[in-house]
C-alpha cells in the first residue's frame, strides 16, 4: 500500500487528521481522524478512523465515537463538504467509538443506514430477556459491559440517541452491491455484528478486526447463551459469532479473502499513530501475524499459570505489565485473559480448580497449537471479492 496523501494534518496520533487515497479506478477516499479519548485507561487505541467513499453514492464508514458530532461537521468541512452530501451510512460494529454520532449524523444527512444484520439487535434493548445477562436493561451491544457504574452511566444517553435509528438496509455475509462495486463481509469475534467492506475489489475496510500494530478485544463465547435469542433464528444454532475461537475463525477468512493482497487496506485505528502511517501491505499476513500473536498469548497463560496461585486476576497481573492494569485497563486485561482460557478449557489443555474453582491449573497439554495453528494455513478455498 502507497502512503496517503495527508490533506490536513492533525495530531501526533493522527487526532483531527485527514488523508486522502485513490482506488485505481479513480474513486476518491478520504479519511477523517475522529477523537476517542478514553480517560482513566493506558490502553490507548486513538482516534477513529471515519472513510469516505467519494463514489457515485458518497458513503461513509463509521461516525466516530459520541460526543464528536461538532468536530465531525468541521473537518468535513475542511474538504468542502456537509453532512447534507452524504447519501449511505456503513456501520463496521456497534461500538460507541464507531456508531457514536449516528443519530444526529444520519438526522442532519437523511442518508441510507447499512449495516450487518444483527446490528439492530445490538443497538435495541431486550428488557424482558435476562437469561442471565449482567445488564439485562441495557442494549444488546452492553448486556455485558465489564465496565464500573459511574463509566456505564456516561454512555447512557448515547444508548438512547442510538436505538432510535432506522436502518435501512440489513447486510448478509457476501451481500454485493454491483453498481458500487462494494462487497461485505461477516468477520465476527470483536462484535457479533462486525463487517468488513470491499470496494472495487482494491480496497479493504477492516473496521476494528483487523489492525495494525495492534488487536482488538474479543467478545466472551459464553455471552452467547445469554444473547442468542435477542437474535435472528439462523444465528442461534451453535455460537459462530461470540469469542476468540470466532475471531481467529475472521481472521482465518480474511487471509482467504482473495488471493493477492488488497492494494489498499484501511483499518479503523492506529492508521497514522506516533507521527507516523502504519500501514498494512498485505491483509493476509496481518491476519495471520495476529492469530499468531494468540497463540503465543495461549501460550504465556499456560506458562503462568503452571505456578498457582492464577486466577484471572493473577494471571492478567502477570502477563500485562503495569501501566495497562491502572483504572479501567484492569478490567480489559481480566476479559483478555479470559477469551484465552475459554479456548484453553475448549481444548482441554486447563481446568478450573481450588476450593472456589476459580483458579486455572494446565493439565500439561497444548491441544491449542494445533487448533489455532490449522487457522494459520492457507485455507483450502479462496473466495475472490470480484465474484
Ligand atoms: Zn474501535
Amino acid at each position: 500500500m502507497k502512503l496517503p496523501d495527508v490533506v490536513v494534518e492533525g495530531k501526533e496520533n493522527g487526532e483531527g487528521m485527514i488523508i486522502r487515497s485513490q482506488t485505481g479506478k479513480g474513486t476518491e477516499i478520504y479519511g477523517l481522524g475522529i477523537p476517542n479519548v478514553y480517560t482513566d485507561s493506558d490502553w490507548s487505541l486513538g482516534p477513529t478512523w471515519c472513510y469516505l467513499i467519494m463514489g457515485k453514492k458518497k458513503t461513509l464508514i463509521d461516525t466516530g465515537r459520541f460526543g464528536n458530532h461538532e468536530m465531525f461537521k468541521s473537518l468535513l468541512k475542511t474538504i468542502h463538504l456537509d453532512l447534507a452530501d452524504i447519501d449511505r451510512i456503513i456501520i463496521t460494529h456497534s461500538h460507541e467509538d464507531h456508531d457514536g454520532n449516528l443519530a444526529e449524523i444520519q438526522a442532519s444527512s437523511r442518508a441510507e443506514l447499512w449495516a450487518h444484520q444483527l446490528y439492530h439487535a445490538m443497538i435495541s434493548y431486550h428488557p424482558d430477556v435476562d437469561e442471565g445477562a449482567i445488564h439485562p436493561e441495557l442494549p444488546g451491544s452492553c448486556r455485558f459491559c465489564p465496565m464500573p457504574e459511574n463509566v456505564r452511566n456516561e454512555c447512557l444517553s448515547y444508548h438512547r440517541e442510538r436505538s432510535s435509528v432506522t436502518i435501512d438496509v440489513a447486510v448478509k455475509d457476501n451481500f454485493e452491491v454491483r453498481e458500487d462495486q462494494l462487497l461485505f463481509v461477516h468477520i465476527p469475534g470483536h462484535t457479533p455484528d462486525s463487517i468488513g467492506i470491499i470496494l472495487e475489489d482494491e480496497v479493504f475496510f477492516t473496521g476494528d478486526t483487523l489492525l495494525p500494530n495492534i488487536t482488538p478485544h474479543p467478545t466472551l463465547a459464553n455471552h452467547f447463551e445469554s444473547n442468542c435469542s435477542i437474535f435472528p433464528e439462523e444465528f442461534r444454532e451453535g455460537n459462530s459469532i461470540y469469542g476468540l475461537m470466532n475471531y481467529i475463525k475472521s481472521l482465518h477468512r480474511i487471509a482467504g479473502l482473495t488471493s493477492k493482497p488488497f492494494p489498499i487496506t484501511l483499518p479503523a485505528h492506529r492508521l497514522f499513530f506516533n507521527n507516523q502511517f502504519n500501514l498494512i501491505h498485505n491483509a493476509s499476513d496481518r491476519a495471520r501475524e495476529i492469530i499468531r500473536f494468540h497463540m503465543d498469548r495461549c501460550m504465556d497463560i499456560l506458562e503462568i499459570a503452571a505456578k498457582p496461585p492464577s486466577t484471572l486476576e493473577d494471571i492478567a497481573a502477570q502477563h500485562f505489565p503495569p501501566r495497562l492494569l491502572k483504572g479501567l485497563g484492569k478490567n480489559l486485561a481480566i476479559n483478555e485473559i479470559s477469551a484465552h482460557i475459554e479456548i484453553l478449557e475448549e481444548c482441554e489443555d486447563v481446568r478450573w480448580t481450588g476450593p472456589e474453582m476459580n483458579a486455572i491449573q494446565p493439565t500439561g497439554t497444548n491441544n491449542f497449537l494445533d487448533r489455532l495453528g490449522a487457522y494459520i494455513d492457507p485455507p483450502m478455498q479462496t473466495l475472490d471479492a470480484a465474484q
